[in-house]
């Protein structure tokens, strides 16, 4: 069933198109973290009450540049938009990051190569009415409305399952190759990218050995915004959002 399931994202990435068209594999499945704090009944009586306090505190998940965002994960009930900022791009993030991202990219093109943004914030209402177009057309090909809307969240995230639905992901592609396929890795922006992005607090959210992890088709396009700190560790270790939160 994986590997089919591999084989279908392949195929999808195969069918992925210019910027701007982004191919997403995001279901519609709603499974609560199930991360809460142990029972204090079963707290060993050795254990000082700082310790438990301790074990109280936030998760990582509870930051909000740490916040993981996909089918199992979509955004929570209580998720507000976050104040925008626009990049001189004309796309918008979150105000949090603009700073680091646009840093980011002026100094991609003071070390000479040129990337540009082709996606960033999406909001859940434009997800939707994409989403829906899309089990519009399907059906329109004699799908009923389950097989339209299995067949729409193939290429389109349902909407509150995308990154981009958070302000906090960008697509970043190279002003001379600006298809979202796999060869998008070769070209000199990418490269540039790949090797400074954390430093800038990116990462690399969909890397090619990983997609068992993330659910995700190698993307080497689209960059997350997790903070300097996490993005050092997670560069470093090779491992993805899902691994550094222990939500794998
Ligand atoms: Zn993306």
């Amino acid at each position: 069933m994986k590997r089919a399931l591999v084989l279908l994202l392949g195929l999808i990435c195969l069918m992925s198109s210019a910027c701007g068209i982004i191919p997403y594999q995001e279901g519609d499945i709603n499974k609560k973290d199930e991360n809460k704090p142990a029972d204090p009944k079963v707290v060993s009586p050795m254990e000082t009450s700082q310790e438990w306090t301790e074990k109280k505190v936030p998760q990582k998940q509870d930051q909000w540049n740490l916040l993981l965002v996909k089918k199992e994960y979509p955004l929570p009930e209580d998720f507000s938009v976050p104040e925008l900022k626009q990049l001189k791009s004309g796309h918008m993030v979150d105000s949090r990051i603009y700073e680091d991202l646009q840093n980011m990219l002026d100094d991609a093109k003071a070390a000479g190569v040129s990337p540009i943004i082709c996606s960033a914030y999406r909001s859940v209402e434009r997800q939707t009415s994409l989403f829906n177009e899309r089990v519009g057309k399907e059906k329109d090909l004699g799908k009923t409305e389950e097989e339209a809307a299995i067949a729409a969240a193939m290429v389109i995230a349902v909407p509150g399952t995308s990154e981009h639905n958070t302000g906090l992901a960008v697509d970043i592609v190279d002003i001379d190759y600006q298809l979202l396929n796999e060869e998008q890795e070769n070209t000199p922006a990418q490269k540039w990218l790949m090797a400074n992005s954390y430093k800038y607090g990116f990462i690399l959210r969909y890397p090619k050995n990983k997609v068992e992890i993330t659910g995700v088709i190698y993307e080497p396009w689209h960059y997350r915004y997790v903070g300097q700190e996490a993005a050092k560790e997670i560069t470093e270790q090779g491992i993805t959002l899902e691994e550094y939160l222990n939500r794998v």
